[in-house]
């Protein structure tokens, strides 16, 4: 880790892990201030009173004794630049909360957890620094390398608990970290046209064509069940999956609503997983997870 300047910030917050290490999630840390938020991630015990004054205002009523559940994360990122390593990265961090991806529910015990420095929806969902987003960056390539991450393993908290969590948020810049190679690429799909804007499936519809939709996210890592309805579940997945891929970009997505634009997104995204699964094996670096493979 040479490469990277660490600042030791422990926590007493995490256990041992019990599936190996092939995934790396992103958060928001969605407070006030990113001291708040650290000191926090180093607080085993932590109690409402102690960080009201950082988090909504709606959150200061409850009683100020109340315990809140610890949680903490193997690396925090400031706004200018500063990375705190606060739990190693053997032990198992406590940041994903209940979660799915790929067929995993103990995302804690098989990922990374960065926490970004950012206020998040609650507080104006400001954008992020350069200077934060350039120290994302080299972090995120240097643990990918080092474990032998696959690109498409690297996802938001939104990714694994649609519906419940928003974090990075839609103004994370996704593409910048594409562009770096620090995430999977979009590479290949199809440039925003008329085909592109139109509504292919919606909350209400069913059918074989949604069914299809959602084997596809599902085969993409997304926790959903195929029911054949564009139900809650499948909107928040969609959801999801636009923060990822269509936030952000000049695209004129719709929430919730999937599109020719979605559809050419997800296509690409399968085949550049395969893709870089390709590229990694021919050069004698596989990495530690097979790439998802489109249901079609
Ligand atoms: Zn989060």
């Amino acid at each position: 880790m040479s490469r990277l300047d660490l600042i030791d910030a422990p926590s007493p917050v995490f256990n041992e892990r019990a599936l190996p290490i092939d995934m790396i999630v992103l958060h928001y840390t969605g407070m006030r201030t990113g001291a708040a938020a650290l000191a926090k991630l180093r607080d085993a015990a932590p109690r409402r009173g102690d960080y009201a004054a950082d988090m909504p205002a709606e959150w200061a009523e409850g009683d100020p004794n109340d315990a809140l559940g610890a949680a903490s994360a193997h690396y925090l990122v400031e706004e200018d630049g500063r990375i705190f390593a606060v739990v190693p990265e053997d032990k198992r961090a406590w940041h994903a909360g209940k979660s799915w991806w790929a067929g995993q529910s103990d995302v804690n015990s098989l990922s990374i957890g960065v926490e970004i420095v950012n206020g998040g929806h609650d507080f104006g969902l400001p954008d992020y620094p350069p200077a934060q987003i350039a120290s994302v960056i080299a972090l995120v390539k240097d643990i990918a390398a080092r474990h032998a991450i696959a690109p498409w393993r690297i996802v938001g908290h939104s990714d694994i608990a649609p519906g419940r969590k928003l974090d990075p948020g839609e103004h994370f810049p996704w593409t910048q970290l594409e562009a770096e190679g620090a995430a999977l690429g979009r590479a290949g799909a199809r440039a925003n046209d008329a085909e592109t804007a139109r509504v292919l499936h919606a909350p209400g519809d069913g059918g074989a064509d949604v069914q299809r939709l959602q084997e596809r996210l599902e085969a993409w890592g997304y926790g959903l069940a195929a029911s054949g309805g564009y139900d809650e579940r499948t909107q928040a997945c969609v959801e999801a999956f636009q923060r990822r891929w269509s936030a952000g970009d000049d695209s004129e997505f719709r929430f919730g609503v999937w599109t020719g634009r979605d559809e050419a997104l997800l296509s690409a995204a399968f085949e550049n997983a395969q893709a870089a699964a390709r590229a990694a094996q021919e050069a004698g670096a596989p990495y530690a997870c097979e790439p998802p493979k489109d249901p079609g």
